[in-house]
């Protein structure tokens, strides 16, 4: 049975690439009639955010996502934050000791310093761990074992090291990047358990990742340099490798990786609470982030989460990075939006507005405001901004739009309001006919009346249809609006 994790470590609200990655590894685990687990990696104390991890949660659930194991959710192989997994670790580390694959190593920060300060003199760019105290291993026995029990006893600082082979190709086959091979010539005696007593990302990942049964690992590019160090601590144990995918990385549209600095310069909100705060839709997210590094290879576009998981497979997953392209994720908005019934728009308005613009207003008038804005906008609250005119009167004039009153405007206005004092039916068609028989009277341009009117009744100069406007708003607050107009 498929069994994938999304593994985040709390430092911070979920980034947008952290959610593309928890939707793949659900997408492909769902696919698959697999599981979805949510692990919280909180082994770095220095790092810890308390909030983080509801973070995490809330995000993939407004995402959709749901979370079969984690930790509001237990399953049979939690706990579920690594911070409550601790004694595990040290047991299986302790093994691969016994095992002669790993070593304690008692090295002070200032022995370290002087080892890199030797190296790096010898010509040596960038030192690695040499290893002094490194066992019983081919050419490098150098601290007896009576030694070690001894520093022990006497309750030395250590840490504990893996025993990297010294001249080895790893190798192993990544779903997305195919075959990949790394010489452990570069690696350090990687630390796995630190002097604090907590494991290092490397252990506390692998170990979990065997412990809780996955069997994908699908995590982001900047993590594919650690693989062959997990793949030697799977030998080293003598478990089984989970099968590997890399997913590639977000790009920001000027080039480079999408990082916290890129995205704010370019407007574009890092966060999945940005998202939340700024009431995108989550389907339209869910569904532009699918197919940032993924698509089903034909020119669909729109798809809902159930058919997305339909379509997922992993080989049509690409190698190279995805730019994010803010202006499509917009447009996903926007469709997102548009399918919504007036009246659930209506609705989450009422949650969303917070300045009380809204708070008296009659739900028919409010649902056919909706009807006539909708289309025009992206965003849910582009309403209450575009559409405010239909909520009160226009506090001020658009400065831009104001340049285009001009001398006869105020005469043309006038004329149009005796015109519509006189209807009986305060409808559109109406209320166009009247305004075509002011400029064939006055033998000027539609242009001419039009705009002047639209800055007299919303303060705008753009916006929904005129005519179906005025007659929302109704006979009364057009024609006081084009009083005040005209004052
Ligand atoms: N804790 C790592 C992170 O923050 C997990 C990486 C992985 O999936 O192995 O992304």
């Amino acid at each position: 049975t498929v069994r994938v994790r999304f593994a985040p470590s709390p430092t911070g609200y979920l980034h947008i690439g952290g959610l593309r990655t928890a939707l793949y590894n659900y997408l492909f685990t769902k696919h698959h009639d697999g599981k979805f687990i949510l692990r919280i990696e909180d082994t770095d104390q220095s790092r810890y955010v308390e909030e983080a991890e509801q973070d995490i949660i809330n995000s993939l659930k407004w995402s959709g996502i749901d979370i079969d194991e984690g930790p509001e959710t237990p399953g049979e192989f939690g706990p579920y934050r690594q911070s409550e997994r601790k004694e595990m670790y040290h047991t299986f580390a302790e093994q691969l000791i016994e095992k002669g694959q790993a070593y304690y190593a008692f090295d002070t920060t200032d022995e370290l310093d002087q080892m890199r300060e030797r190296l790096k003199k010898s010509g040596n760019p960038s030192p690695k761990y040499d290893a002094i105290t490194r066992q019983s291993m081919k050419n490098s026995l150098t601290l007896p074992q009576e030694e070690v029990e001894k520093r022990l006893e006497r309750g030395d600082e250590y840490v504990v090291r893996l025993k990297v082979p010294r001249r080895e190709t790893v190798r192993f086959e990544d779903l997305i990047r195919g075959h990949v091979s790394f010489e452990t010539k570069g690696l350090d005696d990687q630390v796995l358990l630190k002097s604090d007593g907590m494991p290092t990302y490397h252990l506390a990942n692998v170990v979990d990742d065997h412990e809780m049964q996955i069997s994908h690992v699908i995590r982001g590019e900047e993590w594919l340099s650690s693989t062959p160090k997990h793949v030697l601590l799977y030998n080293a144990f003598g478990w089984e490798i989970p099968q590997m995918a890399h997913l590639p990385l977000i790009m920001s549209p000027s080039g480079g990786k999408l990082s916290k600095r890129k995205a704010e310069s370019e407007g574009i909100p890092i966060n999945t609470k940005d998202y939340i705060d700024q009431n995108y839709e989550p389907e339209a997210l869910v569904n532009f982030l699918a197919y940032l590094g993924w698509s089903p290879g034909d020119d669909s576009e729109i798809h809902s989460l159930d058919e997305l998981i339909e379509l997922f497979t992993m080989d049509r997953v690409s190698k190279g990075g995805a730019v994010f392209n803010h202006k499509k994720l917009l447009w996903y908005n926007e469709h997102y939006l548009r399918e919504q019934p007036d009246s659930q728009i209506a609705d989450r308005l009422k949650v969303i507005s917070d300045d009380g613009l809204i708070d008296n207003v009659n739900d028919e008038y409010l649902k056919s405001a909706v009807g006539l804005l909708k289309e025009r906008i992206s965003k849910i609250e582009e309403i209450l901004e575009m559409g405010r005119f239909f909520f009160e009167d226009p506090k001020e004039y658009d400065e831009k739009a104001l340049k285009k009153w001009k001398d006869e405007s105020a005469e043309l206005v006038g004329l149009y309001k005796t015109e519509i004092e006189e209807l009986s039916d305060f409808e559109a068609g109406n209320l166009k006919s009247s305004l075509e028989s002011v400029i064939n009277a006055k033998d000027v341009g539609f242009g001419k009346l039009m705009m002047p009117l639209r800055i007299a009744i919303t303060g705008q100069g753009f916006g929904p249809d005129l005519f179906a406007s005025m007659e929302l708003l109704g006979k009364e607050a057009v024609t006081r609006r084009i009083d005040t107009a005209l004052e």
